[in-house]
């Protein structure tokens, strides 16, 4: 079925005036108002004109195919767009973060993919594993402290309590109990580690065997 063009819609005051107040869908005849937008009297008619337009028949603003009702995308756009999106953000990451050589590396692991491993050798390994090249750099891993809030904590236990309940516990006393949670959450050596979006460690250069690879046609 060919859509139908939208129609203009205007209000009639009782003075006689009439003022524009958007779009209505051609087909179906819901109305695309301006107070749905932020612009110009001018940039209004366009946009409620384009919803209006769209309404029954919503197509994609990148490549112009039928797409679902209320998304300006089609799923293939979204997801090239979402794609692009994520790329940009890598470049960004890397182009603002700091290179260290693995030599000089010091932190307990790297990041590879999501993955976490131990060491740079690791992915070495890994990658020799999986017959793939290594990469050039991995991302630098950062510890996640393992901790318990003695606020949250008290809070917590207070919860079911009469209304200021907590009211005589001294800050001195907080700070006591925070020292101890300190104490008991090193004893449990819980450790985990996140990628540090903000360190790049370079991997070594791989090991040059292209006079193998020409000797060796297979
Ligand atoms: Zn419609
Ligand atoms: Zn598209």
């Amino acid at each position: 079925m060919k859509p139908k063009d939208p129609l203009e819609v205007f209000v009639r005051y009782p003075d006689g005036k009439e003022r524009f107040t958007g779009h209505a869908c051609g087909t179906c005849g819901i109305l695309s108002s301006v107070t749905s937008f932020i612009g110009t009297e001018e940039e209004l008619t366009k946009l409620t004109k384009d919803a209006a337009t769209r309404c029954c028949n919503p197509t994609c603003r990148v490549c112009g195919k039928q797409t679902e009702r209320y998304h300006k995308l089609c799923s293939e756009c979204r997801h090239k767009q979402f794609n692009e999106r994520a790329r940009l953000e890598e470049e960004q990451r890397r182009a603002k973060a700091e290179k260290v050589s693995y030599v000089d590396y010091k932190g307990g692991g790297v990041f590879l993919d999501d993955r976490f491993f131990e060491s740079v050798g690791d992915v070495l390994e890994h990658c020799e594993c999986d017959a793939v090249d290594p990469p050039q750099d991995v991302w630098g891993a950062i510890e996640i402290p393992f901790c318990l809030d003695a606020d949250h904590v008290v809070d917590n236990a207070l919860d079911d309590h009469h209304d200021g309940a907590g009211d005589d516990l001294s800050n001195a006393s907080v700070k006591e109990l925070q020292e101890l949670l300190d104490g008991w959450c090193q004893k449990q050596g819980i450790v985990s580690y996140e990628a540090d979006w903000s360190t790049l460690v370079i991997m070594p250069e791989p090991e040059s065997d292209d006079d193998e690879e020409a000797a060796d046609p297979s």
